[in-house]
């Protein structure tokens, strides 16, 4: 059992194959499909870096002052 994200059609399920090359169910196309605690582990570090920046940039933004002592101020 794997899972897995179509790079065709964006079906996301899960797959009856092990972890490897694949053919996507709905659309046909040949897609990866990953063990299923690798993915989620994927999704979750792609998760904390883009909240790292969003914080970095909301920093920057309000020039070095954090986000909830900019809304105290006005
Ligand atoms: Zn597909």
């Amino acid at each position: 059992m794997s899972i897995y994200r179509c790079t065709h059609c964006k079906h996301l399920g899960e797959h009856s194959a092990p972890a490897g090359m694949g053919r996507c169910p709905q659309c046909g196309g040949e897609t990866k499909l990953y063990d299923a605690v690798h993915f989620i582990n994927q999704i979750l570090a792609r998760y904390t870096a883009v909240l790292r920046e969003l914080d970095t940039l909301r920093e920057e933004s309000s020039g070095g002052v954090p986000p909830l002592q900019v809304a105290s101020i006005h």
